[in-house]
């Protein structure tokens, strides 16, 4: 099946990426053929076999040739990453210290990285036929079908769009093909273009932006678009992308989660006439495959996706774009912990194109890069439907009576939103009814046996439920300690409040959005939905409300828990509070109904929130970034985190001490060892999970050199250390929390 070529002389041995957690390459004898860097080649391993990746060629082997075993078969006649992208990789797994295989295969859609065949590319598309139109006009289905007609009224969508715009689109397909009102298609092999009629006249302020953005020319260089939610950022985005695609090469668009998806891309389709691979991780495995060869052909002009996606292959790639760019979803949080903002920034550097970081609310170390000259900065202050930036009220709620945790004056603001006929938003970022439960009588409060941490109260499930460790029980009838019938919730999670506001509106529907609620694929969507008409409505809910989705009668927002933020243990909580206040504020509001953000706290002179209402965003980020800087904190200084974790607590510490002397020797090999400190080994801020104890070991520099030496030098001691039996460990390079 596959091509063989000549073996070449000079290069005498592969080197190959196995999916293991393992620092080192292995070598291989190039048996029958030769297969290029990229390629994939099963190969013995063990007693068994295993599907490796080919970085390189090379003429010196690690261990003696007479060693080696020969590769057994090349699976891939063209290479599946080009040199360049290897080598992105290879510097990833450096700078975040992953395992090079996993590195390589995690970078690999899930189809690719068992060696079968890469799936044959039989693309689906499908459109409305002339019935299908008129039905689409009479309004003659109902439910999934009445929305799959929608979306295919007036455009033709590859089944990997549909995918992400209506999950469950394939059984209402079946029923709309056998009724003749949608059929299938092929798709159009047109070079890419513009759809006529679709592009707006710019603003003065976004044809500013371009020109500044365009005047750069070609090649790398990075800019933040800076711009508050409706300033036409996603406007510039299409502009540029235009270009890109004009000029016969590709954009990358990176989203922070799936729920942003589907916004994004018919944006881009309503532009554009252009194939579009659609890369997250709701995808089947062929479908996700077939997109990610799709970009890797070239063949797709956009690749539009999550987190995952920036390791996409973009052989005609012209532009790179990573919309919400603050947002911490990009970095991956276990396995290999890379940062897709930053690593869009490596790629970007070595493609040589553009990298747009878009944001209302921009990370402080992206601030700082900007400060420093090494982004340019282009800012849209104003909205380009006029709309009015929305008062922010903050309520001071020392010494009020409240109703699950809601003021009077809340409640007096709700109220009239809702006699205006308008909608609410009212967030809380705690999922659940109460965050504990506790005896009124003897003081005892349910916690989780294995993490010792206090259980979530689920009212409607009668279930106590640890967030951290997912261990679950019955609510008792009565206190376990004292047989007391005193048990009562502290504290709100968004289920009470919901509760709450479903007693105080009885007639207006009260939609509850959290990871709960939105288990269901197109949950969320539903909601969005029974908002659409603009009928008075409230929402509750948490982070997941925050961001995306116009609501046009959405007026009057509120944040109920602002102190939780103003205190916390990371670092990071701040940058955090201010970017959920700005970014929740955004949601209110329009031109022809102003909106009105609510806040409430019992510390409405702390100095970060009183600066945020004076300043706005800017002046809050200002005030953070000198703290962070008095504190010799990032973006002023580099951080690297070694987290265990083990049942065993003499183990782990027996662990973490070697690791920590391995680190002390290499220092005092330094020519100058105390540009890093080393903070520990002490208990994580969560020093127990799941019935695991952890611990950790923070290495801290005001210079990023150093820390990597150390790193580049420690890593193998790590690995050769003795590896007690249960215990896991990681290194956490730029980790964006602590915990
Ligand atoms: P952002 O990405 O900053 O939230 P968008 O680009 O989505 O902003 O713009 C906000 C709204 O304004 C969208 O509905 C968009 O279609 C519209 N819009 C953007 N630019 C223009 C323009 N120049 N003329 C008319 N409408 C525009
Ligand atoms: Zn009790
Ligand atoms: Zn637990």
């Amino acid at each position: 099946m596959n091509r063989m070529r000549q073996p070449d002389a000079t290069s005498m041995i592969v080197r190959v990426a196995l999916p293991l957690p393992l620092p080192q390459t292995f070598d291989y004898l190039p048996g029958s053929g030769v297969a290029q860097p990229g390629c994939r080649v099963r190969v013995p391993f063990g007693h068994s076999r295993k599907v490796g990746v080919v970085l390189e060629a090379s003429s010196q082997a690690d261990i003696a040739i007479e060693r080696l075993k020969p590769v057994e078969a090349l699976l891939d006649a063209e290479p599946l990453f080009d040199a360049g992208l290897l080598a992105d990789l290879r510097r990833a797994a450096d700078y975040w210290c992953g395992a090079i295989g996993d590195v390589v295969f995690g970078a690999l859609p899930l189809g690719l990285r068992e060696g079968r065949a890469p799936p044959e590319f039989a693309e689906e598309c499908w459109q409305a036929t002339p019935a299908g139109r008129t039905a689409c006009d009479a309004r003659t289905r109902r439910g999934a079908s009445a929305a799959l007609l929608d979306v295919l009224g007036d455009t033709t969508w590859t089944a990997n769009e549909l995918d992400s715009l209506l999950p469950g689109w394939r059984a209402a397909s079946r029923r709309l093909a056998s009724a003749g009102l949608i059929e299938r298609t092929h798709p159009t092999r047109d070079p890419p273009r513009v759809r006529d009629g679709a592009t707006p006249i710019l603003t003065d302020e976004q044809a500013d932006a371009l020109a500044t953005l365009l005047s750069a020319g070609e090649g790398f260089r990075p800019c933040l678009l800076q711009g508050v939610t409706g300033s036409g950022k996603t406007e510039i985005y299409l502009r540029l992308t235009e270009r890109a695609i004009a000029a016969g090469k590709q954009a990358l668009w990176l989203v922070p989660e799936i729920g942003l998806v589907p916004q994004a891309l018919r944006r881009l389709r309503a532009r554009f006439d252009a194939r579009i691979a659609v890369l997250h991780s709701n995808l089947a495995e062929g479908d996700r495959a077939r997109a990610w060869l799709d970009a890797r052909s070239g063949d797709a002009a956009i690749v539009l996706g999550t987190r995952s996606a920036v390791f996409a292959p973009l052989p005609r790639a012209g532009l790179i774009v990573v919309d919400e760019e603050h947002d911490a979803s990009y970095k991956q949080q276990e396995g290999f912990r890379y940062h897709a903002r930053d690593f869009a920034l490596m790629r970007a550097q070595s493609l040589g194109v553009p990298v747009v970081l878009g944001s209302a609310t921009p990370s402080l170390e992206t601030l700082a890069n900007v400060d420093a000259g090494r982004y340019t900065r282009v800012t849209l202050r104003s909205r380009v439907h006029a709309r009015p930036p929305s008062p922010v009220h903050v309520l001071d709620l020392r010494g009020l009576q409240l109703a699950h945790g809601l003021s009077p004056a809340l409640l007096d603001a709700l109220d009239a939103c809702i006699a205006r006929g308008e909608q609410a938003l009212v967030f809380k970022n705690r999922r659940g009814y109460a965050p504990v439960l506790m005896c009124h009588a003897c003081g005892w409060h349910a916690a989780c046996p294995r993490c010792e941490k206090p259980l979530t109260l689920y009212r409607g499930r009668r279930q106590l439920l640890c967030h951290h460790c997912g261990h679950g029980e019955r609510t008792p009838e009565t206190c376990p300690n004292c047989h007391a019938s005193a048990l009562i919730p502290q504290g709100q999670g968004t289920e009470r409040l919901e509760e709450a506001l479903v007693s105080r509106y009885p007639n207006v529907p009260v939609l509850r959005v959290d990871r709960d609620s939105t288990r269901r694929r197109d949950a969320f969507a539903k909601v969005l939905d029974k908002l659409a008409d603009g009928k008075p409505a409230i929402l509750v809910g948490t982070q997941m409300l925050a961001k995306g989705h116009d609501l046009p009668s959405l007026t009057t927002v509120a944040i109920v828990g602002v102190d939780e933020g103003l205190h916390s243990a990371d670092f990071h909580a701040g940058e955090r509070l201010a970017q959920l206040i700005v970014q929740v504020a955004g949601r209110a509001g329009r031109a022809d109904k102003p909106g009105e953000v609510w806040l409430q706290t019992h510390e409405p002179d702390h100095p970060l929130l009183a600066t945020l209402l004076k300043g706005g965003h800017a002046a809050a980020t200002a005030l953070l970034l000198g703290e962070r800087l008095a504190s010799e904190l990032p973006p002023f200084a580099h951080l690297a985190l070694l987290r265990a974790e083990s049942r065993q607590r003499d183990a782990l510490d027996g662990f973490m001490a070697s690791a920590r002397g391995a680190l002390a020797s290499i220092q005092r090999l330094q020519p100058q060892p105390a540009r890093i400190r080393i903070h520990g080994p002490v208990a994580a801020p969560m020093p127990l999970r799941a019935g695991r104890h952890r611990v950790q070991l923070l290495l801290e520099s005001t210079q990023r050199a150093p820390l990597r030496q150390a790193l580049a030098t420690w890593l193998p001691h790590l690995h050769a250390l003795p590896q007690p039996r249960g215990l896991r460990w990681s290194i956490d390079v730029d980790p964006v929390d602590l915990y």
